[in-house]
């Protein structure tokens, strides 16, 4: 191991808090800084007058052994299986996966299944657009029924416009594939099945108290071994001298890093050595954009809405996107057992009219979308909460693996550097992926390697 100075960790998201918790581990006592009140990231867990909830669905799930064995040695008896209901609301009807005909009526049941028929005899090659992608293997009518709406209220651009790869991962996920594939199973033997969306998908593992229980007992650990957690603090302004980073301004203090994690979104790093950085670096690093969530969170008086843990909305008469039945996953999130609390997500830029709204103004835009879809009434509702997440999302519109490399290639030579995590690295990736980067920056730094 080398002789290692200052370890500055940017971020306590799990990638930044994985990090951290290997370095305690092996006796190093590194620094977390995070801009957030609380740490957890995306992952974490809100605590709001007494119930908890959090920014997505959050399903424990992973290929990596190191990372579940991490996740089970923090939380050994809190992290259990959990049995999961996910439906896909399509044309205010819940989708009945195996009859998708029950769903759509026959002619167009009809004209998917020819449109299908119509790819299996005449593939292109290519798929440069996401659009291409799904109908390319399921139909342009398939494509028109389940992906446009969905994708683009997500992403906010045209499914043209978005890039295919990083896709192929999140459409297996989805479980909409399922039906389909179930539905031609028997015209298509040759479409393999994949038991590990199932495990993704309908037992993954989940914490008692949701995600943030583990996030914030990684935290504590860290702090118990020697290291220090400074919450509310920005990363500001970098130097760089020989390569290295020299001097980091944090809010109005600065440190001297002996080496540098960032998990923090890749366009915050790159705004902190801005002055410093070649045009053609910071041109393409503008081009890489981020999605905002807003997390609109309602509860009613009533229990036991509907069974699902959370279910994707495919209706174009409303903006949410998807809509998490918190006390389905766990019956202590909220105080009121009585009480069903839901969390609506919508996705959105900086400057379109819904971020910029209102918190009451968008409580009752969640009220209205939920009686428009017939799941839950006005009548019933008790209270709200709305939380705003910037740069939830990395946009992976055309172009932005090429605009990434520029980037990485001039970071990758800042020799003190270890990019990590999801929205640190650009990557469209879960929790699993982050921890694992966030152990390998932790990994490189013991065996004085560069970054990944
Ligand atoms: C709606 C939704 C649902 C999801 N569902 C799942 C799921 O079911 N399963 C799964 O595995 N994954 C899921 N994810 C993904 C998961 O949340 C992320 O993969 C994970 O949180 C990324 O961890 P991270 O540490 O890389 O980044 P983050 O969690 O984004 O943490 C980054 C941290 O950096 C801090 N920061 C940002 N800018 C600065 C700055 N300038 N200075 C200081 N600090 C800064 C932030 O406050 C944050 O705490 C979901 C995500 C969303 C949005």
């Amino acid at each position: 191991m080398k002789n290692i100075k200052e370890i500055i960790i940017m971020g306590c998201g799990p990638a930044g808090l994985a990090a951290g918790y290997h370095l305690a581990r092996k006796g190093i006592r590194p620094h977390l800084f995070d801009k957030d009140t609380s740490v957890g990231g995306l992952s974490k867990t809100v605590h709001w007058k007494g119930n908890k909830f959090n920014l997505g669905e959050h399903r424990f799930y992973t290929k990596y052994p190191e990372v579940l064995k991490l996740w089970k040695d923090i939380l050994p008896r809190d992290l259990k299986t959990k049995k999961c209901v996910s439906r896909t609301y399509y044309n205010n009807k819940f989708l009945e996966y195996k009859n998708l005909y029950k769903n759509l009526g026959f002619n167009k049941t009809i004209l998917c299944f020819l449109s299908y028929a119509k790819t299996r005899v005449s593939r292109r090659k290519s798929e440069e657009t996401f659009e291409e992608l799904i109908t390319n293997r399921f139909g342009r009518k398939f494509f028109e029924i389940f992906f446009k709406n969905y994708t683009e209220k997500t992403w906010g651009l045209p499914c043209g416009k978005l890039s295919p790869e990083r896709r192929t991962q999140g459409i297996k996920n989805f479980p909409l594939i399922t039906a389909i594939k179930n539905s031609f199973e028997n015209i298509s033997p040759s479409l393999e099945k994949a038991p590990e969306i199932k495990t993704a998908i309908t037992e993954p593992l989940y914490p008692k108290k949701g995600p943030g229980q583990l996030y914030e007992k990684i935290a504590d650990y860290i702090k118990k071994r020697g290291g220090k957690i400074s919450l509310n603090t920005e990363l500001k302004e970098i130097e760089i001298s020989e390569n290295r980073i020299t001097k980091a301004i944090l809010n109005d203090t600065e440190y001297s890093p002996g080496e540098f994690i960032s998990s923090i979104p890749l366009n915050h790093f790159i705004e902190s050595i801005a002055s410093l950085i070649p045009q053609t670096v910071r041109d393409a690093a503008k081009k890489l954009k981020f999605r905002n969530l807003l997390k609109v969170v309602l509860i009613y008086n009533k229990k036991g809405l509907f069974p699902d843990n959370w279910i994707y909305i495919n209706n174009s008469n409303v903006k949410v996107v998807r809509i998490q039945n918190f006390n389905n996953w766990s019956k202590v999130m909220t105080v009121d057992r009585n009480s069903t609390m839901l969390g609506l997500e919508y996705f959105c830029g900086k400057n379109d009219d819904i971020w910029n709204s209102t918190d009451n103004e968008l409580i009752n835009l969640g009220l209205e979308d939920l009686e428009k879809l017939n799941l839950a009434k006005a009548d019933f509702f008790s209270d709200g909460i709305v939380y705003r997440v910037s740069d939830a999302y990395p946009i992976d519109s055309i172009g932005y693996k090429e605009n990434l490399k520029v980037v990485r290639e001039y970071l990758d030579n800042i020799s003190n550097l270890h990019l990590a995590g999801r929205a640190g690295t650009f990557g469209y990736d879960n929790m699993s992926y982050s921890v694992m980067t966030g152990i390998q920056s932790a990994k490189n730094i013991l065996a004085g390697k560069k970054a990944i």
